[in-house]
């Protein structure tokens, strides 16, 4: 794979990058977060914390709320999850921390304020009945049932894969409203009207995101579209792990994000 370093003349205003050697190949270390310039949005399993084998099996460092509580303070609480979870499972693993977030790939926004904003569900029941029969069949499979979405794990059985994909996809081919998602051990059904790139959109036109940089951190194929979307506000994607990518940064792991973020939260305010 090719370099993703960019040249200096890449580089936006008020970020500066640091090339590394990770794997052999030149990536990005650093983005400097500025406290006047910059919004952070973070996606949470693979990027915040580390995957595990199943998403109610997740454990956050210690340290995590804490250095987040920091970073929201520091950028002026320009600070927003985006993640595919639901929304009292990442409230309870950060609390009494409630960030800004945008749930389930974007179709739920709670803003900074509290206020949360659902997108109208799309009709998973073809998708659902399929999914229970599965894992009716094989208990290895894990169904998650959301508000507007629905995820089927195959994690403890990646065998399953095929028979998972085969299932889902005739159904979501020809219902232009529904997405599947492909990511890490997990499929998603969802609405395609919303995606972590309209979720990012959303959150810089409300304050005390509009008018900032846009830096999102990410590690699946869903955070793609993130990406796209703060390239285009003019902002800089950080690939989390391994894979082709958007983003303009990388970092090696979760442990490496958060460590970037830990440095950020201490370095004095900028602005
Ligand atoms: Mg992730």
């Amino acid at each position: 794979m090719k370099s993703i370093a960019p040249s200096r003349s890449e580089t936006p205003p008020g970020l500066v990058f640091r090339p590394m050697v990770w794997y052999g190949k030149k990536v990005i270390e650093s983005v400097r977060l500025e406290s006047r310039r910059h919004a952070l949005f973070l996606d949470f399993d693979g990027t915040l914390a580390d995957i595990a084998p199943r998403p109610d099996a997740v454990r956050l460092s210690s340290e995590v709320p804490q250095v987040l509580a920091a970073l929201q303070h520091k950028l002026g609480g320009a600070v927003a999850l985006v993640t595919g979870r639901p929304m009292n499972d990442v409230d309870a693993l950060l609390a009494p921390l409630r960030l800004a977030a945008a749930y389930e790939h974007g179709a739920v926004l709670r803003t900074r304020d509290g206020e949360v904003l659902r997108t109208s569900a799309p009709d998973l029941h073809e998708a659902l009945a399929t999914a229970r029969v599965l894992v009716q069949k094989y208990p290895a499979l894990l169904l998650e049932e959301k508000s507007s979405s629905m995820a089927l794990h195959y994690r403890q059985a990646p065998q399953l894969e095929k028979i998972c994909l085969h299932a889902l996809a005739p159904i979501v081919t020809g219902r232009p409203d529904l997405k599947l998602l492909h990511g890490k051990a997990v499929l998603e059904v969802k609405s395609s009207r919303v995606h972590k790139g309209t979720a990012i959109a959303a959150f810089m036109q409300q304050p005390p995101f509009r008018g900032r940089v846009p830096v999102f951190a990410g590690d699946d194929v869903t955070d793609e579209a993130g990406f796209l979307a703060v390239k285009q506000m003019g902002g800089v994607g950080i690939k989390v792990g391994d894979g082709p990518t958007a983003a303009k940064a990388r970092l090696a792991n979760p442990q490496a994000l958060r460590q970037w973020l830990i440095d950020n939260a201490r370095r004095e305010h900028t602005s």
